[in-house]
């Protein structure tokens, strides 16, 4: 994503309600940040926020939360729900690296990965959001029965993404390589911002949805 230097950005943040600030104080008390007590659904690299925005507005029966690195991509999300504030979707800045600092085990309902990195460079490959590293983090902090869905255009990390899942706690329950055409699994879909670009480029979506093997 462009937009990374916008001057004045971190010190914006910094003073902006809507986000959440010094996240580790929250472990085990991110209930306290919402107006009203809901499971929790988090995405992870949530861009400019559209994909939570609608999400937010259209689940009221849910908080959200989503993370992002950047301050000059977070600051459009901010933008936004300064037209629309939505009282159950708050965010943070940070790097996905730090999860388990700042949720206690259990503490969330849905991981959502939307249209995540490639890092295309093998030595880069834990960096990626479905790695296993991520893998391992995200179990730290998703309630037992919780899903992670993930939707990507690009196949090789899809690919990828679907490799990690062998061998590990999780197990796949919805695969397709053709989201949009899937008329299964395109019930309840919202766009992303990517998702909008490349599919309008005609690349096929690829999405997955899995759980633990151990759930209940
Ligand atoms: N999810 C949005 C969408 O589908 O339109 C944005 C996708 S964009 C390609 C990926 C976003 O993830 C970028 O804004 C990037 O800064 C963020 N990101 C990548 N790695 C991250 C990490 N480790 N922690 C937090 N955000 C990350």
């Amino acid at each position: 994503m462009r937009l990374r230097n916008i001057t004045g950005s971190r010190e914006m943040i910094a003073e902006n309600e809507y986000v959440i600030h010094a996240p580790e104080k929250k472990k085990g008390e991110w209930q306290s940040v919402f107006q009203a007590s809901a499971p929790i659904r988090l995405e992870i690299g949530m861009g400019k926020g559209r994909f939570l925005m609608a999400q937010a507005a259209l689940h009221p029966e849910y908080n959200y939360l989503g993370i992002e690195k950047y301050s000059s991509v977070l600051l459009r999300a901010l933008q936004k729900m300064e037209e629309k504030p939505l009282e159950n979707l708050r965010f943070i800045r940070m790097d996905a690296e730090y999860i388990t600092d700042v949720f206690v085990e259990g503490e969330i309902d849905r991981i959502y990965l939307n249209f995540s990195d490639p890092w295309p460079k093998d030595r880069h490959a834990k960096r990626r959001l479905p790695s296993r590293q991520f893998l391992e983090r995200y179990d730290a902090i998703l309630k037992k029965d919780g899903i992670i869905e993930f939707k990507t255009d690009n196949r090789g990390l899809f690919d990828f993404a679907v490799e990690e899942i062998a061998g590990s706690g999780w197990k796949i329950d919805a695969l397709t390589y053709d989201l949009h055409h899937d008329p299964q699994m395109l019930e309840g879909n919202i766009m992303t911002e990517y998702e909008e670009r490349f599919s309008a480029q005609g690349n096929p979506i690829c999405k997955y949805i899995i759980s633990r093997k151990s759930a209940p």
